[in-house]
C-alpha cells in the first residue's frame, strides 16, 4: 500500500485550479496523478471528456449481485490568491504540527485521498471483497460543476444501477464529532428592474408627477416578508418538508450557543421565524433575501434626481420538497400582482438548484421503500464512526447548497452518504488551507470499516 500522506503531498503539488486556463497543466497533472494512483490499487480507469475538464471514472467490477458504491470527489481546487497571505506556498505542501498545509488539502484532495487509501488498504487485506466500487472524480466542482449534469446523463445507464454515492466534501464542528449531512437547501435567483420615466428627471421640474421607481421597488421588497420574518408569497411554504423532533434533537446535540452566535454576527437581536431557533431557521426553513439593491445617485453630496431605473437582486434558499420552478412561478406572480401599473418592470431569471434530503433508516419519516444497501451504509457509518471517533455521527441538514447531490438524485436516482471530514479551522477557499492528519487517519479507518460492512451485509 502507498503512503497516503506522501501521496497527498504529491497530489497537492499539482496546481489544479479549474477556473483559470493558466492552470491547464496543473489540471492535467492532478488528473493523471489520480488516474495512476487508482490503477495502482487495481482499478480500470477511464478519463471521460466533457465540455471542459474531464471526469475520472474508475471501476472495480465484480459479480452484478454485489452491492455497488460510487465514491465521489473532485480533483480541482480554488485559486490560491491572495498569495502573500500564505505562510508557505500554496502548492508546496508542508506538515506543521498535526496538519498538512496547501491549497486543496481539505477541499477536496485530503478527504478524497482518505477514501482512496481506505479502499486500497481494504482491498489489500480482503482481495476478494464482494463489493463493486466506482470512483467518480470531477474537475469542475469549484466552478459550479457546469459539465457534470451532462456527464451524468451520458453515463446514466452505467451508473444508475449502483446502490448509493459515498463522499466527503462537507464539514464537522470538532475533531471528535462527525456529521453526516442529510439535507441541503436549493436556490432560485432573479433580478427585478423597475423603470419610471425613460430618462433621469429633475425632481423640481417633475417631482410629484410620477411614481419614483425606487419607491415602487422598495414597496415591493417590503411586501415580500411579514413582520414575523416569514416570506409573504402565497403558496411559498406549501411543499416545505416538515422538521421532525429527531432532527431538532440532533441539532441540539451540537451544543451551539445562541448568545455567542449573536455576538459573532454583531447584531442586537435575532429575527428568526417564530417556533424556530436561529440554528433551526438556517437549516430547516426556506428564505427570501435581497442580495443587492440600487438606483439613482449614490455619489458624494446630493443630486435632486428622480432616477429612471431601480434594481434589486433576489435569492431564495429552498428546502425539500420545494422546487425551483414552482417557487419561481409563485414569486413572479406575487411581483406582477403587486407592482403598480404606473411603472414598467422586467424580471430576469438567474440560476437555480434543487434542494435535497435523505432520511437515515429507523426514523419516523424514513421512506418505507429505502434501498436496503443505502440503509446498511448508514447503519455501518453509525457503528464505524462511533468505534473510531468515540461517538456516533450526527445527522444534520445544512443551510448551504451542493447542486451536484440533487443532480445525482435527479439523473441517477441515487442518494448520497455525506461523511463530513473538514473542520471550521481548515480555511477552505482561503489562504493557509490545511487538513487535520488525525481526522484523515481516523477517516481512513472509518471509511474502510463502512465499505467492508456494506460488502458483507
Ligand atoms: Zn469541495
Amino acid at each position: 500500500m502507498f503512503d497516503p500522506i506522501e501521496k497527498l503531498k504529491e497530489f497537492v503539488r499539482h496546481p489544479s485550479v479549474s477556473t483559470d486556463p493558466k492552470f491547464a497543466a496543473g489540471m492535467t497533472g492532478a488528473r493523471e496523478f489520480v488516474a495512476g494512483l487508482l490503477r495502482s490499487i487495481g482499478f480500470a480507469v477511464e478519463v471521460v471528456p466533457t465540455a471542459l475538464h474531464p471526469v475520472i471514472l474508475a471501476e472495480r467490477g465484480g459479480d452484478p449481485k454485489w452491492p455497488h458504491v460510487i465514491i465521489y470527489g473532485h480533483y480541482d481546487v480554488q485559486p490560491a490568491d491572495p498569495l502573500n497571505l500564505w505562510t508557505t506556498p500554496a502548492f508546496a505542501p508542508e506538515i506543521r504540527g498535526r496538519r498538512i498545509y496547501g491549497r486543496g488539502t481539505a477541499d477536496n484532495k485530503g478527504p478524497l485521498m482518505t477514501h482512496i487509501a481506505a479502499v486500497g488498504r481494504l482491498l489489500e487485506r480482503v482481495p476478494d471483497l464482494p463489493l463493486r466500487i466506482t470512483f467518480m472524480i470531477e474537475g469542475e466542482e469549484e466552478m459550479g460543476s457546469p459539465s457534470f449534469p451532462a456527464f451524468l446523463a451520458q453515463q446514466r445507464d452505467r451508473l444508475r444501477k449502483a446502490d448509493f454515492v459515498f463522499l466527503s466534501d462537507t464539514g464537522i464542528p470538532r475533531e471528535d464529532q462527525i456529521v453526516i449531512t442529510c439535507g441541503l437547501r436549493g436556490l432560485v435567483l432573479c433580478d427585478v428592474e423597475v423603470t419610471g420615466a425613460k430618462m433621469d428627471l429633475h425632481s423640481g421640474l417633475h417631482g410629484g408627477v410620477l411614481r419614483n421607481p425606487i419607491q415602487a421597488l422598495a414597496e415591493l421588497c417590503a411586501s415580500l416578508h411579514t413582520p414575523d420574518g416569514r416570506v409573504n408569497v402565497p403558496g411559498f411554504y406549501d411543499d416545505v418538508f416538515e422538521v421532525e423532533p429527531w432532527e431538532r434533537a440532533e441539532l441540539a446535540k451540537l451544543g451551539q450557543s445562541e448568545e455567542q452566535y449573536r455576538e459573532f454576527l454583531g447584531i442586537p437581536a435575532f429575527h428568526a421565524t417564530e417556533g424556530f431557533s436561529p440554528f433551526e431557521s438556517a437549516r430547516f426553513l426556506p428564505t427570501l433575501e435581497f442580495n443587492g439593491i440600487g438606483g439613482g445617485y449614490q455619489g458624494e453630496g446630493t443630486k435632486t434626481v428622480i432616477p429612471s431605473k431601480a434594481l434589486v437582486k433576489i435569492s431564495c434558499r429552498l428546502v425539500p420538497n420545494q422546487t425551483p420552478a414552482k417557487i419561481r412561478a409563485l414569486l413572479y406572480a406575487a411581483i406582477r400582482a403587486r407592482m403598480p401599473a404606473d411603472v414598467t418592470f422586467r424580471i430576469v431569471d438567474q440560476h437555480e438548484g434543487m434542494p435535497y434530503v435523505v432520511v437515515p433508516p429507523g426514523r419516523p419519516n424514513t421512506p418505507p421503500d429505502q434501498r436496503p444497501v443505502l440503509a446498511r451504509a448508514f447503519r455501518a457509518a453509525d457503528t464505524a464512526v462511533a468505534e473510531v471517533f468515540g461517538r456516533p455521527p450526527l445527522y444534520l441538514r445544512e443551510g448551504g447548497s451542493v447542486p451536484i447531490i440533487a443532480d445525482i438524485r435527479r439523473v441517477l436516482g441515487l442518494d448520497s452518504v455525506m461523511l463530513g471530514l473538514f473542520l471550521p479551522e481548515d480555511n477552505l477557499h482561503a489562504p493557509n488551507e490545511s487538513f487535520h492528519l488525525g481526522v484523515m487517519a481516523q477517516g481512513m479507518l472509518a471509511s474502510e470499516k463502512i465499505l467492508e460492512a456494506v460488502a458483507r451485509g
